[in-house]
């Protein structure tokens, strides 16, 4: 049994409005593949189709404001309403609360005691461990809980052997910094990130670029943004071996999904699950903090 959970910052679920919604008009094969040609909205509730289950996924959480990242991805790695612990929606980075409620206990530190083999997928330039070594760097909600775990944070020689992914995918970024790693497309960046996941019970990717053309709000950056996520799925389905596990793709909040605002929605976001016992975990999900308790069921079973 295993589990790959991709996290894509701000993507909800739009409306069914090709003047707001630029997933109505992106060609995301890979994507609507799985839902039969269709694209999901709003409109379509919980979606099953016969290769993939979506989940709409309240990030709301019952807290008045608009979800933001640093509580959204507090909750869906420890399974707590972290906006309703603190008292409000908060991000983009955790506030010395939120990392109190990481630390405590969560997804990695709980799989990681019952010995399962965990892994963080990022690839983390050279200046991030300076920065981590002198407590300066600057980590996610989602780096936080795999720090709390001990899970260590994947490196430049990762990156170059394929065994970890870049948060920019292609590392087009990385070779334009100088770093000596082989360009490789999105659909390899998946292969790369599948071969991972199978090779642990647990396995978590995240890309935030989907929040930042969310806040850009430039149609080119977020065709050419969904366009790379969709060949990243290509990638990592072709990669990942799916008969006893499962692919979750899940965020944090909407934002990219509806282009009238240039900033984070209150719509569900939708979570998503390919292959085995997809129906059983997607009926234990409703909100953000369902999901972390529905992965550790399934890796129990
Ligand atoms: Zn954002």
């Amino acid at each position: 049994m295993r589990i790959l959970l991709i996290f894509f910052d701000g993507w909800g679920l739009g409306a069914n409005d090709a003047a707001t919604n630029p997933f109505i008009t992106a060609p995301m094969p890979t994507f609507r593949a799985l839902f039969g040609g269709a694209m999901p909205t709003n409109d379509n509730g919980h979606f099953n189709s016969a290769r993939a289950t979506l989940v709409p996924t309240d990030a709301t959480l019952g807290v008045p404001g608009l979800p933001q990242s640093a509580t959204g991805q507090t909750t869906i790695f420890t399974g707590i309403n972290a906006p309703r612990a603190i008292g409000e929606h908060l991000g983009p980075y955790a506030n010395p609360a939120l990392r109190e409620i990481l630390a405590r206990g969560n997804i990695f530190t709980r799989l990681v005691a019952a010995q399962h083999a965990v892994a963080f997928a990022n690839a983390y330039p050279p200046f991030f461990f300076d920065r981590l070594a002198r407590n300066k760097a600057r980590r996610s909600a989602t780096a936080h809980a795999v720090g709390a775990a001990g899970v260590r944070y994947r490196d430049i020689d990762d990156l170059r052997e394929g065994r970890a992914v870049s948060a920019f995918v292609t590392n087009q970024l990385w070779r334009e910094h100088g770093a000596d790693v082989p360009l490789i497309t999105a659909r390899t960046a998946g292969q790369n990130l599948a071969r991972l996941a199978n090779d642990h019970a647990f396995t978590v990717f995240e890309y935030f670029l989907t929040d930042s053309a969310g806040h850009k709000g430039k149609p080119e950056l977020t065709a050419r943004v969904l366009a790379e996520v969709d060949e990243l799925l290509r990638g990592v389905i072709e990669g990942f071996n799916s008969e006893d596990s499962l692919i979750l793709t899940t965020s944090d909040h909407g934002n990219l999904e509806d282009t009238s605002v240039k900033g984070h929605t209150l719509n569900p976001v939708p979570t998503v699950l390919i292959g085995a016992a997809r129906e059983k975990i997607a009926s234990r999900i409703h909100s953000l903090a369902d999901i972390a308790p529905a992965i550790e069921a399934f890796l129990k079973t």
